[in-house]
């Protein structure tokens, strides 16, 4: 009927809904003998052991999980070891010095390869550098800088004299980095003058300037990267000093890693503020890394030898998790890019790809649907065979994009794992194992070996297979975060309150996720809770609306958002990207609803489909929904702070207003 290859390749996969992994994967696998759920369940949670083990430590652990003070767990108690040290310092004593830690490919196509020698000594001397200002074992230090090397080396070089970091988003308006500050009362920050985004290069220094006035407290030092290359003189102030000048003044020097508890504090991360006020989750030292370690290992199926790429940004948890601490806690190659995915063309990544031999690469949806919507001639015009394992991670991916990343990046022949997790679970929890188990587009997968994962009813029964309810994790795990900074409280009634029962000692952790599952205990999540729309006294989740309406080849991405509606209470507004070539296509409208009619049911028929060039997005390419829905209703504006692209929200208005 068209000679689109998207939907020639629709038809061919579109009947096909599990995968078997690649025999050829399988035979190299990390991880492939499905013995391991046993395993991890029979000899719980001695089995988190496993993950402790890939780590050096200074002094074993006397017991593995101290549940006393339950919701605050302990994990590895009295184990002490050094986050920097097992990165970087391990590596190089196991005669691994000249191999890259880290490769960075600048916006403007400048290179930098790190080899762990190279990062050991950029760690000590920076830390050496901290030490000299004034920077004492944990005290918070504020990193606000985009994808460079040093915000890895800064992370680092904080790890290694215990000084808790906590990274905010380069993208962040001044306003995020004051109120975080504040939240953590940091005392320092490592900052930059400015980056490149789509070949400009955008001054951050002013927006750290601005920021720091709001401040509410004395900030003794600011660190200024040189990125750009300019004269840094012209507004480096009383307070502010040259990273450059720092380091070259602590050349050659060595700082001995300070010996950390297991349950030391090693970072502060907020989380998105996707549905409000950002949390600051606090991860330690001792679970955390082990976790990230395992995962890396079991999941992303890392070897020292890969060149391993997840191109998140570092601000956002995935990034520590998965391109700075799980990946350099393994010894593998780790890569880092500046910039956006379509500068100075839309092949960008596949170009990163091709040159540096990338055997894993980490995303996520929202960037699996712009590369739709640029098309499949993109990736076609690269090699990308050197890829063995596809993985996502931030929303739902539908199946649709699942089968398009599938085939058209990873040529049918690697697993592509989806991976659900959160900034407060420190890494990976429900995914497949790529070695072990078939895939189901659409589905994330079952819980990984040891996570106890339940999808529950009000009542706490567990759902019948098919059914929505809600995810829940009801036993605790290394990675899990240990409090939310400063407010034990909000810890408890955030995630503990809605499902445990504190005088019996059960603890249920809730994620604020909905979530089905099948009979082969394959969970997909839903999304939000909160996500839910109520036209006239049913029930609709947002996600499903949204996964019909992007299953129209045509629309490449799209937000459902309840808008008030004097009869039906809420009445369904759709707002749709389209792929290109298709934009004005009154059809195409046509398509969108009918497709949710037959997907739902009349019921769900959308009031109004809005055409958009783009969404409001977090960091993490979440789409702020809060905000379409105030825009819906003509209501006044929220908190935009935490937006990527907050210019957008103007231009929708408009389109709203207009249409
Ligand atoms: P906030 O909690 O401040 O509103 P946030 O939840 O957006 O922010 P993150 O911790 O970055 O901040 O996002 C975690 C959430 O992302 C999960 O709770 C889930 O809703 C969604 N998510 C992540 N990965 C997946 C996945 N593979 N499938 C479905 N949803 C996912
Ligand atoms: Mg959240």
């Amino acid at each position: 009927m068209t000679d689109d290859p998207d939907v020639e390749l629709e038809a061919r996969l579109a009947e096909q809904d599990s995968f078997e992994p690649p025999e050829e994967f399988v035979e190299q696998a990390n991880v492939s003998d499905e013995a391991i759920y046993e395993e991890f369940e029979e000899n719980w949670p001695q089995s988190w052991e496993r993950a402790a083990e890939l780590l050096d430590w200074e002094s074993e652990w006397d017991e593995v999980l101290d549940e006393e003070d339950a919701p605050f767990y302990e994990w590895f108690v009295n184990g002490e070891l050094n986050a920097a040290y097992n990165c970087v310092d391990r590596h190089v004593e196991n005669g691994r010095k000249n191999q890259a830690a880290i490769k960075w490919e600048g916006e403007l196509g400048e290179t930098r390869t790190y080899t762990y020698q190279d990062l050991y000594r950029e760690v000590n001397e920076f830390a050496a550098a901290l030490r000299d200002l004034g920077v004492e074992e944990d005290d918070v230090v504020t990193l606000y800088m985009p994808m460079i090397p040093e915000l890895p080396i800064a992370m680092l070089a904080c790890a290694r004299i215990g000084a808790p970091h906590s990274v905010v988003f380069a993208g962040f308006s001044a306003d995020a980095l004051a109120t975080r500050m504040n939240s953590a009362d940091s005392e320092y920050l490592v900052t930059c003058d400015g980056y490149y985004r789509r070949g400009d290069a955008l001054n951050h220094k002013e927006k750290a300037d601005k920021g720091l006035r709001g401040v509410d407290h004395e900030v003794e030092n600011v660190v200024v990267v040189d990125r750009l290359g300019d004269e840094l003189t012209h507004f480096l102030g009383e307070k502010y000093r040259d990273y450059d000048d720092l380091v070259d003044a602590h050349d050659g020097d060595r700082v001995e890693p300070v010996t950390r508890d297991a349950e030391d504090m090693l970072f502060l991360m907020y989380t998105s503020g996707t549905t409000g006020e950002p949390k600051g989750v606090k991860h330690t030292t001792g679970g955390y890394l082990s976790y990230c370690a395992w995962t890396s290992r079991a999941v992303l199926d890392i070897e020292p030898e890969d060149t391993y790429w997840c191109s998140a940004d570092i601000g956002w948890i995935t990034g520590h998790s998965y391109i700075v601490y799980g990946p350099l806690a393994l010894g593998t190659t780790t890569m880092m890019y500046e910039g956006t995915p379509d500068y100075p063309e839309k092949d960008r990544l596949w170009e990163i790809v091709e040159k540096n031999a990338v055997d894993i690469f980490y995303t996520a949806p929202t960037a699996i649907r712009a590369f739709m919507k640029w098309g499949e001639d993109w990736p076609a015009s690269r090699d990308l065979s050197s890829l063995r394992l596809l993985g996502t991670v931030g929303e739902p991916i539908n199946p649709r994009a699942w089968k398009w990343y599938y085939k058209h990046i990873g040529d049918e022949s690697c697993p592509v794992v989806d991976t659900w997790w959160q900034t407060e679970t420190g890494g990976m929890m429900v995914t497949t194992l790529p070695g072990v188990n078939e895939m189901k587009p659409g589905s994330a997968g079952p819980a990984l070996p040891g996570i106890d994962a339940k999808v529950i009813h009000p009542d706490k029964e567990e759902v019948e297979p098919g059914q929505a309810g809600h995810l829940t994790i009801q036993k605790p795990w290394p990675g899990m975060l240990r409090t939310l900074y400063d407010n034990d409280e909000r810890f408890v009634s955030e995630y503990w309150e809605e499902y445990s029962e504190p005088d019996e000692d059960e603890w249920i952790y809730f994620p604020e996720d909905g979530a089905k599952v099948d009979e082969d205990d394959y969970i997909t999540v839903l999304g939000r809770v909160d996500d839910v729309l109520n036209v006239s006294g049913h029930r609709l989740g947002t996600m499903e609306i949204e996964s019909a309406a992007v299953g129209v080849p045509g629309v490449a991405e799209a937000a459902v958002v309840g808008g008030d509606h004097e009869v039906k209470g809420e009445a369904v507004y759709v707002y749709a990207i389209t792929e290109e070539g298709t934009e004005g296509d009154e059809r195409l409208r046509e398509r969108v609803v009918e497709s949710i009619e037959d997907a739902i049911g009349p019921i769900a028929r959308p009031e109004e489909v809005i055409f958009t060039p783009e969404l409001p997005k977090t960091r993490s390419g979440k789409i702020m929904r809060r905000l379409l829905e105030e825009i819906a209703n003509g209501e006044e504006l929220g908190d935009t702070s935490t937006l990527r692209n907050p210019e957008i929200v103007d231009e929708i208005q408009k389109q709203v207003g207009g249409d």
